[in-house]
C-alpha cells in the first residue's frame, strides 16, 4: 500500500503518460519500494522529487529515412530519452527492435537511472532506439539506416551530455557504423559511444561485462546464503550477447548451463551448452539456435516454441528480454526447487513472478542491479579513454567482479536497513535513488 502523497503523484505519473505499460511497471515498482524512504525522508516529498525524476529531461523522437537494397525508400522511428543527469551525462544503450516504441524506451530510460546509479560510477541515465530490426537485413542497409539515423541523433549526443551504446540488436557492427557517422559529422574522435571495437577505443570485457556481471550477481546472493554455483545446474534464456557470457561465466564458476532460447524454441543440453558452437551460430552466423541440437547432437534437443523455464534446474538467468517470464513460469520454477534468479534482462520477469519468487524466499536479483555489469563497463571505457589508455582483459575484468560485489553488498545492506532482508528490488530501488534524489536536491529545482 502506498501512501497518500506516493499515490497521489503515481497517479499523476501514470495519467500523463497513457499507453505506456512497461513504463507504468517499471515505474509502479520503484513506488513500492520508496514508501519505505519517504517516511524516513520527507524532504523528498517536499523538493518534488519523485515526480520529477519521472520526466524524462528531454524526449528527441525522430525521422529515420534510408534506403533499402531493392531502391525503395523506408521510414523508421528514432528515439532518444535522455532522462536524468543529475549523476553524470545521460549513459544508456540503442535498442533496434520492432517493437520499440516511446513507453519502451521510458521504461529502459527509467530503469537505466537506478541501475547505473548502483554502479557507483558518474553516469546519469538515458536510452534510445529505433523501430528497426537489423535481422534479416544486408549489412549495405544497416549501415545506411544507422547513418541516418546519427544524421539527426548526432546534435543531441557527446561526451559531456550524453553517450549511448548498444542493446538488444545493437551490436559491434551498429556501434562501428554509428561511431564513423558521428565522427565524420562532427570531425571528433570522442567518447560518444561505448561498445567500440577493441582497435577503436572500445574496451576489453565490454563485450562479455553484463552476462559476467548477471552470473556474478547470482553467484554473490547464493554465497549469502552459505552456498555457490559448483555443480548447480542453470537455466539461461536468450542466445544473443548477455546470454551467451552468462553462459561462459556459469562455466567458469563451476555450474553447468544447460540451456539457450530465441524467438523460435528453446535448446536444452544435459551436458552444458557448448559455447564454442553456439557463439559461432549466434555471433558468426546470425542463425537459428535450432541449428545447435542439429549439429550438437547427443543429450540435445529443440523444443520449438514452449518455455524455457519448465526445464528443471537449481538457477535461473533470464537474459532474453522484457516480460519474458511470466507468473505460470515462476510458479514452476519454483515447484522445480529454483534456489536464485538473477536477472541479465531488463525487466524479464512481470510483477506477479516476482512477487512468487519473493514469497518462495528464492534469492532474486533484478535486472537493475544484477544486469548492471554491462553499463559499469561501459563507463570503464569511458574511463580509459579520458586517459588514452587501454586496460587488460584480467584488470578490466578485476573492476567488474569488484563493481558487482559492492552492488550486491550495498542492496543487501539497504534492504537490511529499511527492514525488509533479502529483499533486492527494495534494497536496489532505495540505494539507487537516494544518490540520484541527493544529488538533485543539492542542485535545486532544475
Ligand atoms: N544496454 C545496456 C543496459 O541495459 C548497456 C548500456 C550501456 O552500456 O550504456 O544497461
Amino acid at each position: 500500500m502506498l501512501d497518500s502523497n506516493l499515490q497521489a503523484t503515481l497517479d499523476g505519473v501514470l495519467a500523463r503518460n497513457p499507453g505506456e505499460p512497461e513504463f507504468h511497471q517499471a515505474v509502479h515498482e520503484v513506488f513500492d519500494s520508496l514508501s519505505l524512504v519517504q517516511e524516513r525522508h520527507p524532504e523528498y516529498n517536499d523538493m518534488g522529487i519523485l515526480t520529477r525524476l519521472c520526466e524524462p529531461e528531454r524526449q528527441i523522437i525522430f525521422r529515420v529515412p534510408w534506403v533499402d537494397d531493392r531502391g525503395e525508400v523506408q521510414v523508421n522511428r528514432g528515439f532518444r530519452v535522455e532522462f536524468n543527469s543529475a549523476l553524470g551525462p545521460y549513459k544508456g544503450g540503442l535498442r533496434f527492435r520492432s517493437n520499440v516504441n516511446l513507453g519502451i524506451v521510458k521504461f529502459l530510460g527509467f530503469e537505466q537511472i537506478f541501475k547505473n546509479s548502483l554502479t557507483g560510477l558518474p553516469i546519469g541515465g538515458g536510452k534510445g532506439g529505433s523501430d528497426f530490426d537489423p535481422a534479416g537485413k544486408s549489412d549495405g542497409e544497416v549501415m545506411r539506416f544507422c547513418q541516418s539515423f546519427m544524421s539527426e541523433l548526432y546534435r543531441h549526443i557527446g561526451e559531456y551530455t550524453d553517450v549511448p551504446a548498444g542493446d538488444i540488436g545493437v551490436g559491434a557492427r551498429e556501434i562501428g557504423y554509428l561511431f564513423g557517422q558521428y565522427k565524420r559529422l562532427t570531425n571528433k574522435y570522442e567518447t560518444v559511444l561505448t561498445g567500440k571495437g577493441l582497435d577503436w577505443g572500445g574496451s576489453l570485457v565490454r563485450t562479455e561485462a553484463t552476462g559476467y556481471g548477471a552470473t556474478i550477481f547470482a553467484q554473490e546472493m547464493l554465497s549469502a546464503r552459505g552456498t555457490s554455483l559448483e555443480g548447480r545446474r542453470v537455466s539461461v534464456s536468450g542466445s544473443g550477447n548477455v546470454a551467451i557470457y552468462a553462459i561462459e561465466k556459469v562455466h567458469q564458476l563451476g555450474g553447468i548451463a544447460i540451456t539457450a532460447s530465441d524467438s523460435t524454441g528453446y535448446v536444452v543440453d544435459e551436458d552444458g551448452i557448448d559455447l564454442e558452437l553456439l557463439k559461432q551460430i549466434k555471433e558468426v552466423e546470425r542463425g537459428r539456435i535450432s541449428t545447435y541440437a542439429e549439429r550438437r547432437g547427443g543429450r540435445s534437443r529443440f523444443v520449438a516454441g514452449g518455455s524455457v523455464w519448465d526445464v528443471p534446474v537449481d538457477v535461473a538467468l533470464p537474459c532474453a528480454t522484457q516480460n519474458e517470464l511470466h507468473e505460470k513460469h515462476a510458479k514452476t520454477l519454483v515447484e522445480n526447487g529454483v534456489i536464485a534468479v538473477s536477472e541479465g534482462a531488463n525487466m524479464p520477469s512481470t510483477p506477479t513472478a516476482v512477487e512468487i519468487f519473493q514469497e518462495a524466499g528464492i534469492a532474486y536479483g533484478p535486472g537493475k542491479a544484477a544486469n548492471a555489469g554491462g553499463v559499469a563497463t561501459s563507463a570503464l571505457e569511458m574511463q580509459q579513454n579520458a586517459s588514452r589508455d587501454t586496460w587488460s582483459f584480467e584488470y578490466t575484468e578485476g573492476r567488474l567482479t569488484d563493481i558487482m560485489k559492492g552492488i550486491h553488498q550495498n542492496t543487501l545492506e539497504t534492504a537490511e536497513e529499511f527492514g525488509r532482508p533479502g529483499n533486492y528490488v527494495v534494497g536496489a530501488n532505495v540505494a539507487g535513488f537516494r544518490k540520484v534524489a541527493d544529488a538533485m536536491i543539492a542542485f535545486g529545482v532544475i
